[in-house]
């Protein structure tokens, strides 16, 4: 096993920890960071776990990127795509819920399209949830060579 971001080779306990506290392969070093990351910024788990999903696919974002009125999950930056995690859509009030509309109208108008995902999708379909993001970004791909 190696660790996701550096490829470093990973001892057992190592090994072990980082699946335990994350769910993801990290070493101490980069286990560490991500634990900042979540300490400073609230990320969720799941956000950490589609973001190290898509770079196994090769696919490179940016978490927690603030994109000038507020912080997303993941932003896809070559093809104009915010991915939010949504961690409990039974809680949501009507004011979260216009927030979310008005936060999807603002990037659109910046040519940002986002998408929001269940973060119960990422626990159990994080394979099919990488896979069906990269064909999103394959038609946005077209799309911008349209445009
Ligand atoms: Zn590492």
């Amino acid at each position: 096993m190696k660790c996701l971001e550096c490829n470093q080779e990973l001892g057992y306990l190592d090994h072990k920890h980082s699946i335990d506290v994350l769910g993801i392969e990290l070493c101490d070093h980069h286990r560490i960071r991500i634990e900042r990351l979540i300490a400073q910024n609230g990320t969720s788990l799941e956000a950490i776990q589609l973001y190290y999903g898509l770079k196994k696919e090769g696919v490179t974002g940016m978490l927690e990127w603030w994109d000038g009125k507020k912080t997303i999950d993941i932003a896809i930056s070559r093809v104009k795509l915010n991915i939010e995690i949504d961690s409990a859509y039974d809680q949501i009030t009507h004011e979260q819920a216009m927030n979310n509309l008005e936060q999807v109208m603002h990037s659109f108008k910046n040519g940002f399209t986002t998408i929001r995902i269940p973060h119960f999708l990422i626990k159990h379909n994080l394979k099919e949830t990488v896979f069906n993001i990269i064909g999103i970004m394959d038609g946005l791909k077209n799309y911008i060579k349209v445009i």
